[in-house]
């Protein structure tokens, strides 16, 4: 492979050795969704390597800024002399940011993956100047160039029907947990005789691929077929689960899906990019959730072993997968961000990037970051081995694609228990996947 041998030294793992350490989480302070997100982005060397080579952006706050914040705690990752580190600037910077939309609030509980994505989305708006435009082509967007997938998704029948075709960009492609275990349940004898590696990739297309009626009532369903445009280097599937507390059995069962390779044509039917096509993906971190509680996982190239990171906690698990895989089923816990990273990733071009860091009017700093657009769920799948999915109020199988617009996120991934609503009378963080829907603002209800 000597085609690649100048990016293969500079993602080296002896050339790039990582410094670990935890981040401090107080009782009341609920940091932990923050921490994990920030984890698992300076154990990625893609993110981390080319974040350190953009120095200058667009600066709306200097009070509130993600990129200042991340820089700052970056710098201290690399420089301090201390074990674990407070994240209270970029805690208070995305407090601050998302105020409005009343999501990452101080003391308050949040999503870890929506925490990543949103982390990415800033990032974005400070390297472009852009909070609106979807289509960011800008060559030094770390986010949208290493992280993003470019898809084209078509509805197409047997009777020869088609839908629209729908162009998004998403940072994370999520997939539900439960439609993951039916699919390799449907097809256990297909998926048993493939290459163990390749298997997930097969399962997530179709997890993602269950059909809706085909208008012309010929009695079949639309597949849906999807289009990668471009080529990521980082592939983040986001996993929705449809229980907080599942058992040994269903999340073992998850495990068993995952794998620790991924390649691009068996995540999408279709991938234009020959370098995409050759590309070999390896399972580099994970985010998991238990007991109301996130903790990050990531696999150190240079010492080749898996480390736990939980706040300010950190461990190694062990050098092999299998190793991560037993302390997960035994301590049940929910893998809900796997990060797939590509070891030949080349360094970002940044001639285009800012060269210092260019203050803004504010305006911009309170716009919106991200919406949902047309969620659907995908799947009715009345139970499983994976659990039981009620249509009502579950996230499994819910297909959703983020993309620029007037709202935050709802991800509704139920991953922890909302709080009573004495405690909690402004923001309730997982509302109703149904009302999303229809883009309202009804909550999940009850499920204390
Ligand atoms: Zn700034
Ligand atoms: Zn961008
Ligand atoms: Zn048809």
């Amino acid at each position: 492979m000597s085609f690649f041998r100048r990016s293969k030294s500079y993602m080296s793992p002896k050339r790039n050795s990582v410094k670990t350490k935890g981040l401090t989480n107080e009782p009341g302070d609920n940091n932990c969704f923050l921490n994990s997100a920030v984890q698992v982005l300076w154990h990625l060397d893609v993110f981390r390597l080319n974040f350190a080579r953009l120095s200058g952006h667009y600066c709306f706050d200097e009070e509130a800024c993600i990129f200042c914040a991340m820089k700052r705690l970056f710098a201290t990752f690399e420089y301090s002399d201390k074990e674990t580190l407070p994240p209270t600037e970029l805690r208070e910077s995305l407090a601050s940011i998302y105020l409005d939309q009343k999501r990452f609030q101080l003391g308050l509980m949040d999503d870890a993956a929506e925490c990543f994505e949103n982390l990415l989305v800033q990032i974005h708006k400070h390297l472009v100047r852009s909070v609106t435009d979807d289509s960011c082509g800008l060559d030094h967007c770390l986010p949208h160039r290493k992280f993003g997938m470019t898809v084209i998704e078509q509805g197409v029948c047997q009777c020869g029907e088609t839908s629209e075709p729908l162009t998004f960009t998403q940072l994370v492609h999520y997939v539900s947990a439960n439609a993951l275990c039916e699919r390799l349940k449907d097809r256990q004898r297909h998926y048993r005789s493939m290459d163990p590696e390749r298997t997930f990739g097969r399962l997530i297309r179709a997890a993602g691929s269950t059909g809706r009626a085909c208008p012309t009532k010929c009695g079949s369903d639309f597949v849906t077929t999807t289009s990668l445009m471009n080529v990521p280097d980082i592939i983040s599937i986001g996993v929705n689960w449809d229980s907080n507390e599942p058992s040994m059995e269903r999340v073992g069962n998850l495990l068993e899906t995952l794998s620790t390779t991924i390649k691009l044509q068996d995540m999408f039917d279709t991938v234009l990019d020959k370098k995409a096509q050759r590309t070999e993906y390896h399972l580099s971190s994970l985010v998991c959730y238990y007991g109301k509680h996130y903790s990050a996982f990531f696999y150190n190239r240079k010492h080749s072993k898996w480390v736990s990171i939980d706040d300010t906690s950190v461990s190694d698990v062990g050098k092999h997968w299998k190793d991560l895989a037993r302390k997960f089923v035994k301590g049940r816990y929910q893998p809900l961000l796997l990060l797939y990273t590509n070891y030949d990733a080349k360094p970002l071009p940044v001639k285009t990037a800012p060269k210092t860091i260019e203050l803004q009017n504010a305006s911009v700093q309170s716009s919106p970051a991200l919406s949902l657009r047309n969620p659907e769920i995908a799947e009715s799948t009345s139970s499983s081995d994976c659990g039981t999915v009620s249509s009502q109020a579950v996230n499994g199988g819910a297909r959703k694609k983020l993309m620029w617009g007037n709202v935050a996120p709802k991800r509704h991934t139920g991953h922890y228990k909302e709080p009573k609503s004495s405690d909690f009378t402004i923001y309730k963080p997982y509302p109703h996947l149904g009302s999303a829907k229809s883009g309202s603002q009804d909550q999940k209800g009850t499920s204390l």
